[in-house]
């Protein structure tokens, strides 16, 4: 629990120093990504992912980690193509999305197209990936519940062929 709360301390940190960069992390958004002029930024635009976890570029802003609750509240923004690798929750996920279009998918199932107002659960350990369109990125917001029994589990990238719908 120590270590949670040190890390709250970080975040807390890291939110303030973005706010206070948040006008200019916003100019940054349309830079190379043309199709992305009309998406709404209601949090800072956040830290790039890192490139073993991501393809494309992702930017992740954490917006809560809370020891009591033990969940961790984020937003993730990814630019057009922009996709997470495989994965799972040890405790599952829940993302709220409230702008662009992106893609989800459970191992074994279809692409699941999200929008703007969608809701989307992941169950505990279950391999997934989810990430913007091809055209339009995606504001993701995720809710991930019953931490102290893990976070994420990284794995390979998800290829150019599963990422066709
Ligand atoms: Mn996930």
């Amino acid at each position: 629990m120590k270590l949670i709360q040190k890390n709250t301390l970080a975040i807390l940190l890291g939110l303030s120093l973005a706010i206070t960069s948040c006008s200019q992390q916003r100019n940054d958004v349309t830079e190379g990504s043309t199709s992305d002029d009309e998406i709404e930024f209601i949090f800072p635009k956040g830290n790039k992912g890192a490139e073993k976890n991501f393809t494309g570029n992702a930017y992740n802003y954490g917006l809560l980690m809370d020891s009591t609750l033990t969940t961790i509240v984020g937003n993730v923004y990814f630019e057009p193509g922009a996709r997470s690798n495989w994965h799972t929750h040890p405790a599952g996920q829940i993302l709220v999305i409230t702008d662009g279009v992106g893609y989800h998918q459970i191992e074994g199932e279809p692409i699941q197209v999200m929008k703007k107002g969608d809701v989307v659960k992941c169950p505990p350990n279950t391999r997934h990936w989810h990430g913007a369109s091809p055209d339009k990125g995606l504001q993701q917001m995720y809710i991930l519940p019953n931490i102290e029994n893990g976070i994420v589990e990284w794995m390979e990238p998800v290829t150019d062929e599963q990422y066709k719908l």
